[in-house]
């Protein structure tokens, strides 16, 4: 199937209320599913400027026999493609004349702002992570530089974040593999991402492999994997050394994960489309996993890209109907008999699918598993719902200039449990900013960090 009548057919299913973006995304027989996901985002974005431009240029004047309109007209893209090169000087005329009418310089300010979100909704920056098993930060840094862009260097602040514009980028404060770039910009078609070199992740989404932080040669079991962004993270800390079980019910999604490890060069993992629920934790297969990511199903309320057309809010019926299952899965994670550290996270603002989720199967562990004081300089905590709800790290647009996101970071009581050897130098690096250290003073002596664990 083509690219453009794939996403001809995931434009009609989601004007005909037949599911959100990615579900019919996924559900398309098109292979690349990546790519028409980012056809489809653009079209609905851009729908209202090509209408505009469409109109404007009156090439329903021009032209006797139009193609469709847009989410029709798109199937036949070869018939918009030889009607756009045809009128292409009326079409960029036209471009122009709106942007002047508009007064604004850029394609990118012709866009509305999405429903519901104010003119002041702020926008995320376009962040990437390196993916260390193939490059390192300082190559990838100069690829950039060498392309156009302007490197200033580590952001000092989430402000510094916010206010990043036009072809300059930062290295993130918290992540230390992360790039950060304005809002919008678009490395799809970039030679770094098609070649696996750099990873398109939003920063909220790094923090569950990053937390989880598993030692090199260490088992680690991904629970709802696909489509792979974690996965390929976690190959990423533990060097490609050790082993990932990753599991997802989902063929399709399985199947565009395994392509996008192969291109991420991730190797010592088996994928498996399998109910993780129905995974035996007693199976010797699973005896030495130590670390688990769970990043289930979920509501993904804190998703702001969210675009014309897609779901409303959940209903109070599919919000307990996913916290239900975010319990199930969580509690059966927990009875890996050698399971030391997971991580839990969801995109979802809700706390019936968060807090909530963490808080009923704590109690029901009893002193079996606490929660860990993840990332202590984190600006953005757990919803204070139960004792200790403050070490769950959140994460929104707002705050942290990320999606909305939710982690919890678990680990096993009465063991020495392996802490995230990763946190300490990025908080201590991050806390020199916030402390207001001159950049180049000689650093603060590291503190040994005292594990904090906190009982609920
Ligand atoms: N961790 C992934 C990443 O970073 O790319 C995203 C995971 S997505 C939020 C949730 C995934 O859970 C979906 O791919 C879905 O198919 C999968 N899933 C849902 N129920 C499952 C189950 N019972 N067992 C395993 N996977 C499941």
């Amino acid at each position: 199937m083509a690219l453009y009548s794939a996403a001809a057919a995931v434009l009609s299913g989601l004007e005909r209320g037949e599911g959100g973006l990615k579900s019919l995304v996924y559900g398309s027989d098109f292979p690349h599913a990546r790519q028409l996901y980012a056809l489809v985002a653009e079209t609905l974005r851009y729908g209202p400027v090509l209408e505009a431009l469409l109109d404007g240029a009156a090439l329903l004047r021009a032209e006797k026999k139009l193609p469709p309109p847009l989410a029709k007209g798109i199937k036949c893209g070869g018939r918009w493609k030889a009607l756009a090169r045809r009128h292409r000087a009326r079409l960029e005329a036209e471009l122009a004349r709106l942007k002047v009418r508009r007064g604004v310089s850029r394609n990118e300010d012709l866009l509305e702002p999405a429903p519901g979100a104010g003119p002041e909704a702020p926008q995320v920056p376009r962040y990437v992570r390196v993916n260390v098993l193939k490059t390192c930060v300082d190559d990838v840094v100069e690829f950039f530089k060498r392309q156009g862009y302007s490197f200033l260097g580590k952001a000092g602040s989430v402000e510094e974040l916010r206010t990043l514009s036009g072809k300059k980028f930062l290295l993130d404060l918290h992540l230390p593999e992360l790039l950060v770039f304005p809002p919008q910009t678009d490395f799809h078609d970039n030679r770094l991402y098609t070649s696996g070199h750099i990873i398109l992740q939003d920063k909220a989404s790094c923090l569950p492999a990053f937390l989880l932080s598993p030692a090199a040669g260490s088992h680690v079991i991904d629970a709802c994997a696909a489509p792979g962004n974690k996965t390929s993270h976690l190959a990423a800390i533990l060097k490609n050394k050790g082993h990932i079980f990753a599991f997802d019910v989902d063929t399709k999604r399985l199947a565009t994960m395994n392509t996008m490890l192969m291109r991420a060069g991730v190797t010592s993992f088996k994928l498996t489309q399998q109910d993780f629920l129905t995974v035996d934790p007693h199976d010797p297969k699973y005896s030495k996993v130590k670390y688990i990511l769970l990043d289930p199903s979920c509501s993904g309320s804190g998703m702001v890209t969210r675009l014309p057309l897609e779901e409303a809010a959940p209903s109070a019926e599919r919000l307990q109907a996913l916290a239900g299952f975010q319990r199930k899965v969580l509690s059966h994670a927990l009875r890996f008999p050698a399971v030391q550290c997971l991580a839990y996270s969801t995109c979802s603002v809700h706390r019936e699918e968060n807090e909530d989720v963490v808080h009923a199967v704590l109690q029901e562990q009893g002193s079996a598993f606490r929660l860990v004081n993840a990332f202590p300089s984190w600006p953005c905590r757990g919803l204070a719902t139960f004792p200790g709800a403050e070490c769950c790290l959140r994460a929104s647009p707002v705050d942290t200039l990320t999606q909305g996101f939710f982690v919890a970071v678990l680990e096993r009581c009465g063991e020495e449990a392996a802490v995230p050897s990763s946190l300490p130098a990025a908080t201590d690096e991050s806390l020199q900013h916030e402390e207001g250290v001159e950049p180049g003073a000689a650093p603060p002596r590291k503190r040994k960090r005292k594990k904090q664990r906190v009982k609920v």
